[in-house]
């Protein structure tokens, strides 16, 4: 029996993180891993969806190019080049994940790991079986696509995002079902590379998380482009029919077209994991049940990522990790405030936003005060050429009335993810509006939006 200080079970961002982490202080570590190293991020998660939205953004870029005085004949499209452009990206990631493991000394056990009484992990793979004895585990075992009933996934017809990161060529025509955050990702994507795409969305609105007012903008995007958006529809099945499948819906009606894309959202992996015979306990949705620190039921036993109740997001994953690598170690670290993590969706227009939407912030303070600005009034989005959407700021409103602590920053626009930095860094310093606003943003920049909005909220806006 080979033992280590600590096993992590699950090579995705949660679990590698939680290895790099702990070798970086020094551990004996191992990590367990039954497919490929850097999980669904790295292989059918954000590295090849942003990289396939980057192929769209450039397609869109060419075809546009003419309102820069730059002539070029119309753009053709070679998803095959597309594919291998995506696939060296990844293999380029997964060779330095594979580097950066081996220099901190981390043991990659290839198997499935099953977790048994005693802290003991049994790794599996094929007829071999390796026992190890663990000081500490962490069950990083991730998620996968939820599917629907009466939609049957085919991979070829019908495909979840794990089929559909690997499109080979662009249909005429999609459904995707499912208005989150992936699901108008693809919508965007399918559209930019000329697809004719329709989004079906159970809930009242796109992006349900996102504040209205941001999933408002990106509603009418889409719509401006052609996209098709049904909200508040429930899906009841799918038929197959001569020319493809088609969508059934609750209310009688049905949507056609080359291909569907299921993005439900993704339920958490346990089923391999064997934990019958622990006091790791599941709740009803299957996540692994974790106290603040990502504690579960047995003692030395974590649980962190897409396989816990939190945010399915890589940067909560690795948060996650570094926080029980911390409790392993008795830093005593700060649990994770989930209300406050960023988030970034990469469709067109972009959205990022980090803290309360204004209508949570309403329902937990009262009275708040918000303001906003739009690109349509910004230099640098002119430049760019990218004028939709806006930066908006809610904040505590102060008994005499100005504004006091930031508690959402919320942008939809011209490369939101890569402006939210400031947003997320003021929210979670608990920063206030007049701290904020006394700081000098460069000009001309997208980011300047942000100041000025702090600055409406000091009562001394500049340029609105
Ligand atoms: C299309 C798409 C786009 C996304 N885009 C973003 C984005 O832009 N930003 C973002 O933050 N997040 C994004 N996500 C979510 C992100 O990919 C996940 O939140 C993240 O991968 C979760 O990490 P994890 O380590 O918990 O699990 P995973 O990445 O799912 O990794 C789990 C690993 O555990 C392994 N495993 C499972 N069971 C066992 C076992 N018993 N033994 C051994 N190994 C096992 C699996 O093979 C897998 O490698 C996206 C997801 C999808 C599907």
């Amino acid at each position: 029996m080979n033992s280590h200080q600590l096993v992590v079970v699950g090579g995705g961002p949660a679990g590698y993180a939680a290895a790099l982490s702990a070798a970086a202080s020094g551990m004996d570590v191992a990590l367990v891993e039954k497919s490929k190293l850097g999980g669904t991020c790295l292989h059918v998660g954000c590295i090849p969806a942003k990289e396939l939205l980057e192929t769209a953004a450039v397609f869109r870029t060419v075809a546009d190019a003419g309102q820069f005085g730059v002539m070029s004949s119309s753009p053709g499209l070679d998803m095959a080049a597309a594919q291998r452009r995506k696939q060296g990206i990844i293999d380029k990631l997964a060779s330095g994940l594979g580097s950066l493991l081996a220099r901190r000394k981390v043991t990659v056990y290839s198997g499935v790991g099953r977790l048994g009484t005693g802290r003991a992990v049994e790794v599996g793979n094929g007829g071999d079986s390796v026992e190890l004895a663990c000081g500490n585990v962490v069950l990083a075992t991730g998620s996968v696509p939820r599917t629907l009933e009466g939609v049957e996934v085919d991979g070829r017809h019908v495909v979840t995002s794990d089929e559909l990161l690997s499109l080979e060529e662009v249909p005429a025509s999609a459904v995707v079902i499912g208005g989150g955050a992936i699901g108008c990702e693809f919508a965007s994507m399918l559209s930019d590379l000329g697809s004719r795409v329709a989004v079906l969305e159970a809930l009242p609105r796109l992006l349900a998380n996102a504040d209205k007012e941001i999933s408002r903008v990106v509603k009418r995007s889409f719509a401006k482009r052609g996209i098709e958006i049904r909200t508040d529809v429930r899906v009841t099945g799918c038929e197959n029919t001569a020319d493809g499948p088609r969508v059934l819906l609750g209310n009688g009606d049905s949507v056609s077209a080359e291909l569907v894309v299921v993005s439900v959202g993704r339920r958490p992996h346990t089923e391999e994991l064997g934990l019958d015979a622990t006091a790791v306990r599941l709740d009803s949705r299957g996540y692994v049940e974790v106290d603040e620190y990502c504690r579960t039921g047995e003692a030395g036993v974590y649980a962190v990522g897409d396989v816990i109740d939190s945010p399915q997001l890589a940067h909560v994953g690795f948060a996650e990790g570094i926080l029980a690598v911390g409790d392993i170690c008795g830093e005593n670290p700060l649990p994770i405030d989930y209300s406050n993590v960023p988030w970034c969706i990469y469709c067109r227009p972009e959205v990022a936003f980090a803290g309360l939407t204004e209508a949570a912030a309403r329902e937990t303070y009262g009275d708040v005060v918000a303001s906003k600005h739009r690109f349509s009034s910004n230099g640098r989005a002119m430049i760019v050429g990218e004028t939709e959407g806006l930066a908006k700021v809610v904040a505590v409103r102060n008994p005499d009335g100005s504004a006091g602590q930031l508690l959402g920053v919320h942008l939809v626009g011209p490369w939101a993810t890569e402006q939210l930095g400031q947003g997320y860094l003021a929210v979670n310093w608990e920063a206030t509006a007049g701290e904020v606003a006394r700081f000098i943003q460069p000009h001309p920049t997208l980011s300047e939006l942000f100041g000025e909005v702090a600055m409406s909220l000091t009562g001394r806006s500049l340029h609105g």
